[in-house]
C-alpha cells in the first residue's frame, strides 16, 4: 500500500507549552485509511487535520462500533523523538478490532504510517519536561444505515495532541471510590476492548465519585462485585507484605501496556510480582494489619498514579499515610526516564522515529 502526502498550506499557531493541559490541541496532520468489502483497508493517505464530514445515520454514531488506542511521542535531550512499546498499542488495537466485529489492519503498515506522521509534526512534540504529543489512533463504523449489524465500512485516522505534564502540581496520590452500585463491564462482555461502550458505562460511576470528592472509581468484578478489577481509565497495583500484587487479567480488564511494563520491570529487578484476583475484602484486611503498605494505577497518561486513600461504602482507608510510596515513586522514575531516553532502555521498550 502506498501511503499518500497532502501537506496543509497553512500551518496553526503551536500552543504555550506551559499551558498545554491533556487533549484540547490538535497538530497540522492526520492520518486516514479506508475500509470496504471490495478493497479491504485502502487509500491511506496523511492530509490536514480536519472534521469527518458524515452521514446522520453513520453507525458509529448509533452503536458505538469503534475502538481507539492511546500512546506518546517523547522528545529526549538529544532532540530525538522516541515511542515506548508502540507495538503492542497496534496488537492491542486488532485485538479490540476482533472482539467489535472490525476487520483487522496491517500493524507494521500502521507503525510505519504513524512514524511518518510523526516526522511530518515533529516540530509538535513539546520538549518541556514531561510533555509528550498524545497520539489517538482510532477507528469507526462508517455504514450510513439504521440495524444492529457490523459495519462495512469503516475510517481509520489517527490525530496528535500535544499534553502537558500530567503531574503539573506534583506528584501527589489520589483518592478513589470504589462502587458497589454500578459495574464497567462483565465476563463476556468487551471490558478488554478498548472501545467505546466501556466507556459510556463507566460516566455515571464516575460523576457520583466525582460528587463524593473521588477523582476516579475502583471497579469491582460485575458478578460478584467482590474482586478488584481496575480504576477508571488506569490499572490497579497493591503492595501487600513488601509483594507487588495486580488483579490477574480476567477478560473483564482492560491489559494496559503500562501494566505489563510495570509487571516486567519489577521482575526485571528480581522482585516478586502476583497476578491473581484480590477480593476488596482481602485489602481491607490488608490494610487492617498494616501489610498494605501501598497502592498505584499504572496508565499511558499518568505512567504511574498513587493513591492515597479508597472510600469502600462507609469505610476509609488511607493508605501509606497519604504520601508517594517508594515502590510508586521507582516505577514512576524508572519507567519515565525510559521514555524520555534519560536511563539505559534495559528491556527493549523505546522505538526512534
Ligand atoms: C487505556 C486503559 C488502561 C491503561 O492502558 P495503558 O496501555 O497502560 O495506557 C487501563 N484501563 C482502561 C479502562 C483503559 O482504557
Amino acid at each position: 500500500m502506498q501511503l499518500t502526502l497532502n501537506t496543509a498550506t497553512k500551518l496553526k499557531a503551536k500552543p504555550d507549552q506551559s499551558k498545554l493541559g491533556f487533549g484540547s490541541f490538535f497538530t497540522d496532520h492526520m492520518f486516514n485509511m479506508d475500509y470496504n468489502l471490495d478493497d479491504g483497508w485502502h487509500n491511506p493517505r496523511i492530509e490536514p487535520y480536519a472534521p469527518i464530514q458524515m452521514d446522520p445515520a453513520t453507525m458509529m454514531l448509533h452503536y458505538g462500533q469503534g475502538v481507539f488506542e492511546g500512546l506518546k511521542a517523547y522528545r529526549t535531550a538529544s532532540d530525538n523523538i522516541q515511542l515506548f512499546r508502540p507495538r503492542e498499542n497496534f496488537k492491542r488495537m486488532n485485538r479490540s478490532n476482533r472482539m467489535v466485529c472490525i476487520p483487522e489492519f496491517d500493524e507494521e503498515f500502521a507503525l510505519s504510517a504513524l512514524k511518518q506522521l510523526l516526522v511530518l509534526e515533529k516540530d509538535w512534540v513539546p520538549g518541556l519536561p514531561e510533555t509528550s504529543l498524545y497520539i489517538r489512533p482510532t477507528i469507526v463504523a462508517t455504514d450510513p444505515f439504521l440495524g444492529v449489524r457490523a459495519s462495512h465500512t469503516y475510517r481509520f485516522f489517527i490525530i496528535l495532541s500535544p499534553v502537558g505534564a500530567y503531574y503539573a502540581e506534583g506528584f501527589n496520590p489520589v483518592k478513589i471510590w470504589v462502587t458497589k452500585d454500578h459495574v464497567r463491564a462483565v465476563r463476556g462482555g468487551v471490558g478488554m476492548a478498548k472501545t467505546p461502550a466501556n466507556y459510556a458505562a463507566s460516566l455515571f460511576a464516575a460523576e457520583r465519585a466525582h460528587k463524593e470528592g473521588y477523582s476516579q472509581v475502583l471497579w469491582l468484578d460485575g458478578v460478584e462485585q467482590k474482586y478488584i478489577e481496575e480504576v477508571g481509565s488506569m490499572n490497579i497495583f497493591f503492595v501487600i507484605d513488601d509483594m507487588l500484587v495486580t488483579p490477574e487479567l480476567s477478560g473483564s480488564i482492560l491489559p494496559g501496556i503500562t501494566r505489563d511494563s510495570v509487571i516486567r520491570l519489577a521482575r526485571h529487578w528480581g522482585l516478586d510480582v502476583a497476578e491473581r484476583r484480590i477480593a476488596i475484602d482481602e485489602l481491607i484486611d490488608a490494610h487492617g494489619s498494616g501489610r498494605l503498605t501501598e497502592i498505584f494505577g499504572s496508565g499511558t497518561a499518568a505512567v504511574i498514579s498513587p493513591v492515597g486513600e479508597i472510600r469502600y461504602g462507609d469505610r476509609k482507608l488511607t493508605v501509606g499515610d497519604d504520601a508517594v510510596g517508594p515502590m510508586a515513586r521507582k516505577l514512576f522514575d524508572a519507567i519515565k526516564n525510559i521514555q524520555y531516553g534519560v536511563a539505559e532502555d534495559p528491556l527493549g521498550w523505546v522505538e526512534s522515529v
